[in-house]
């Protein structure tokens, strides 16, 4: 036999001549085209490729893949004839490479997630839903809303959403705009257009029938990658194929001691290659959901629940936290190091102790004894957002029952907050004094809307802050009262189809429309502006320092105060202005004016 490609997944090889799965052939599941399709398989010669000879298969008769034996078997490693050359594995270290820990870790971890999981509606709608594109729709949503979204924040949109589009067809038949008004504060818009998208070329494609493999609906479908697809297909087909995610990554990397940047190549591959060894054959989905759920509520980033693992005699991070403690401790005591290494036998990697294993961590980042499991994984260093200055002008006039109206724009169709609305916006340089920036503001908004605005009435605002995930945004804020009851009602004209859609908007439709979380906070600024230019000022000069007797208590109860007196104090009303209160009995300062 001629080595081919070692299979993770099998612990087996393919051949060259036998190009599928060494294992089960054809007929495997996962490797069932293995070189196209199987990750797991694709992984070891990625790796192989990475390490370029510096990585250490494991050895007959060492650490755990001594246990096995023969050739071309289950969890055994390669047994090399002489006719076959010697790829470059990674160190059994990290790999899983024993049938019976393997099994062990499987039991362990569905056994915890049958016991404990979170009741989330997108799971209960998994379980229950028989029709499987339905089910696999469900999936697909709760997947994308959970990318770079906290559960907490996901589960009432996808409630809202399953409730007004619950089947591809409706979501298929929604505009753009209803999906983004749904989707309006939930961030990376791009996701709820790239969902519709996707929901459109099933139904008119492929004749509403959702792809049916992991391979096909990355395949297919717009926006849906390895992970989102793995995903789908584990938990809607029952697919036995891994997905890794962030929580994931970060399981793994603690349970192997994989701690090199876990963006780079070598360690994606890895990661990819033991998630499809580990994924149960029975329960994919359950189980992919049980690795997530472990990483999200236990091997949390920072204080990870060790003690509560259910993996964690399968957990190297956690043995080697217990060695340096063990060591540390017969140091402390003056004892000799121990000669008995911890039970079972782990044996390190080879290759990172000399600084040249590409899943190991770089040998300039020692062992950080105050981190524990939390060496692992290191953080690639984050690429700082870059600062933008944006002008914007807020303009406002009388609706037709004297309510506020508000003029808003629709954003271009591509790009940052795609097809949302906003109050009309202008990139403007850092370093545009006040004025060039009313006058620029001013003319953007008479070329986009056709509404006249004289750049001396503008009023400054102040500035809000929102960071996008690339962005650091400030938005300086104007506002502007138009005279009259219906002053300036700017259309999109139809001889200039280049200008952006606009409409007037009262405040509970702008609430309700597409519209990003910055826009509402640039709202909230203009209002906490006006009510503050309402409030009463009336309070004297006089009045300052002179003590009024026995009106501590009372003020403070009978304004929207907080806190007691006691030396001279400030305490904020809700209103955002400051009430001066001296020594107990003495008011110094109060802005509204009022006396008890
Ligand atoms: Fe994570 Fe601790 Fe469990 Fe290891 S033992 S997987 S570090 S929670
Ligand atoms: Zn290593």
């Amino acid at each position: 036999m001629v080595c081919g490609v070692w299979s993770i997944d099998h612990g087996a090889w393919s051949t060259a001549s036998s190009p599928q799965c060494a294992v089960h052939g054809s007929s495997c599941t996962v490797h069932s085209a293995w070189s196209t399709a199987c990750g797991a398989c694709q992984t070891m010669g990625r790796l192989r490729a990475a390490a370029a000879g510096i990585g250490r298969r494991p050895q007959p008769g060492t650490g755990p893949a001594k246990r096995s034996s023969g050739r071309c078997r289950e969890t055994t490693a390669p047994q090399r004839g002489a006719s076959c050359p010697a790829p470059a594995q990674p160190s059994a270290f990290h790999l899983f490479v024993d049938t019976a820990e393997i099994e062990a870790f499987r039991t362990s971890l569905l056994a915890w997630y049958d016991r404990c999981k979170r009741d989330l509606p997108w799971r209960r709608l998994a379980e229950s839903e028989p029709d499987v594109d339905r089910r696999a729709y469900s999936v697909w949503v709760s997947e994308v809303m959970l990318q770079q979204t906290q559960v907490a924040t996901v589960m009432d949109y996808y409630t809202r959403w399953m409730q007004k589009w619950p089947t591809l067809q409706a979501l298929a038949d929604a505009s753009l705009e209803e999906v983004n008004a749904l989707w309006a504060g939930l961030g990376y818009y791009s996701r709820g257009k790239r969902l519709q998208e996707g929901a459109r070329k099933v139904v008119s494609e492929l004749a509403g029938r959702m792809p049916r493999t992991a391979e096909e609906l990355q395949k297919l479908l717009p926006g849906v990658g390895r992970y989102t697809a793995g995903a789908i297909a584990s938990i809607s087909y029952g697919q036995a194929t891994g997905v890794v995610d962030g929580n994931v990554t970060r399981v793994l990397c603690r349970l192997r001691c994989l701690g090199a940047d876990t963006s780079s190549p070598p360690v994606t591959e890895h990661l990819w290659g033991l998630a499809h060894t580990l994924v149960d054959r029975a329960r994919p989905g359950d189980f992919n959901q049980a690795l997530m759920e472990l990483g999200a509520t236990v091997c949390s980033p920072k204080a990870p629940l060790c003690a509560e693992c259910p993996v964690r005699p399968h957990c190297w991070a956690q043995r080697r936290v217990e060695k340096e403690l063990e060591v540390a401790s017969r140091r402390l005591l003056g004892k000799a190091p121990s000669s008995c290494p911890p039970e079972p036998d782990i044996e390190e990697c080879a290759a990172g102790a000399s600084g040249s294993c590409p899943l190991c961590p770089p040998a300039l980042e020692p062992w950080d004894g105050s981190l524990r499991v939390a060496n692992f994984p290191r953080k690639a260093a984050k690429k700082q957002p870059r600062a933008e200055r944006t002008a914007t002008c807020v303009l406002e006039r009388s609706g037709r029952r004297g309510e506020p109206e508000f003029l808003i724009v629709q954003r271009p169709s591509s790009g940052l907050l795609a097809g949302l609305w906003e109050f009309p916006s202008l990139l403007v340089a850092p370093e545009l004094k006040e004025k060039q920036q009313r006058e620029a503001l001013a003319g953007h908004v008479r070329a986009q809307t056709g509404t006249a605005v004289a750049a001396g009435r503008l009023r400054h605002v102040g500035e809000v802050v929102h960071v996008f995930s690339h962005i650091h945004q400030t938005y300086v804020v104007y506002s502007l009262l138009l005279d009259g009851p219906r002053a300036a009602a700017p259309v999109k004209r139809e001889e200039e189809p280049e200008l952006p859609a606009s409409r007037w908007v009262t405040k509970a439709d702008f609430q309700a429309a597409a519209v990003s979380t910055a826009m509402k906070k640039v709202l909230q600024a203009c209002e906490r502006q006006s009510r503050e230019e309402k409030m009463p000022r009336t309070v004297s000069t006089s009045a300052w320092a002179r003590p009024v007797s026995g009106t501590t208590a009372q003020h403070v109860s009978a304004l929207p105060c907080v806190g007691r007196a006691g030396g001279v104090s400030s305490f904020p009303h809700a209103q955002g202005t400051t009430c001066l209160l001296g020594p107990p009995g003495h008011l110094l300062f109060c802005p509204w004016g009022l006396r008890p």
